[in-house]
């Protein structure tokens, strides 16, 4: 239940509602915190934090956080059954980008389940899922053009990318501090240990926020590669780029909504740290 970083992958379709997750059980925590506080009040009326904050700042962003993931859904299901008139697979698509990319040392490999394809800078592995591995669809063309992209973005050493790389570590470290933070609030009440407690939660959600925000460039321009090589190499024709960009764009937008997610869940954890009144 708690958030995994979901380092290389594209779409990231329970990367989100995992994020979900987190937020709700701390919630649920601080709530629990806030009664034994007997801040009832506060929680109610009071300045920052409580259900107030949980409303402004967390229910719309579980509300945008499922509806992109059912936008990306609902356009991945569509373009998967729409073939490509070149006939290529996602596979040889992801070569072909590769290729012309002057990159010969990344391996493309199948791999289990449903939009489970992600780049692995580390091993040097493009990892198609079968449906796209193995699928000639828009959307299959779409998704595999994307992880070659990242191989582009890493042999080019593009620098949202090396960020991003070099985020790893401390956000692994945040996503792994988030669940002691989270069940030292329920165990731990009171005083000046629970605020040690909020301002660690606090710290790891901006962690998490600038992993997600350095996410959102790129993710952007994978996309963007991706749409230029199909068709400059003559995969598709620019009729057929509609479904590409739609499966894509839809993709694109789970990555927005997870960088909301985590923003208005810092932001709610600020006002409670504002609000709280010791
Ligand atoms: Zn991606």
């Amino acid at each position: 239940m708690f958030t995994l970083v979901k380092l290389y992958e594209f779409p990231n379709n329970i990367h989100s509602l995992l994020e979900l997750g987190v937020p709700i059980a701390f919630f649920v925590l601080q709530e629990r915190l806030n009664i034994m506080n007997m801040d009832m009040l506060a929680m109610f009326f009071g300045g920052g934090g409580g259900f107030m904050g949980y409303f402004i700042f967390v229910i719309p962003t579980i509300i945008l956080a499922m509806w992109a993931q059912s936008k990306v859904s609902s356009a991945y299901n569509k373009y998967v059954r729409v073939p490509s008139r070149g006939g290529i697979t996602g596979a040889e698509a992801a070569a072909a980008v590769m290729r012309n990319a002057g990159i010969s040392d990344v391996k493309i490999v199948q791999v289990r389940g449903h939009l489970t394809d992600h780049y692995d800078p580390i091993g040097k592995k493009l990892a198609l899922s079968e449906e796209n591995y193995r699928g000639t669809s828009l959307a299959a063309l779409g998704v595999a053009a994307h992880e070659a992209g990242h191989a582009v973005q890493h042999k080019v050493g593009y620098a949202a990318l090396k960020v991003r790389m070099a985020l790893v570590p401390i956000t692994n470290i945040s996503t792994r501090v988030l669940p002691i933070v989270m069940i030292g609030s329920f165990f731990l009440i009171g005083g000046a240990l629970s605020v040690t407690l909020l301002k660690l939660g606090i710290l790891c959600y901006v962690v998490l926020t600038v992993f997600q925000l350095i996410t959102l460039p790129v993710e952007f321009d994978a996309s963007a590669r991706a749409k230029k090589e199909l068709v400059s190499l003559g995969i598709l024709g620019s009729d057929e780029m509609v479904g590409v960009s739609r499966t894509l764009n839809a993709a694109a937008l789970t990555y927005v909504a997870a960088f909301v997610s985590s923003l208005s869940y810092l932001l709610y954890l600020l006002s409670m740290f504002g609000g709280r009144n010791d």
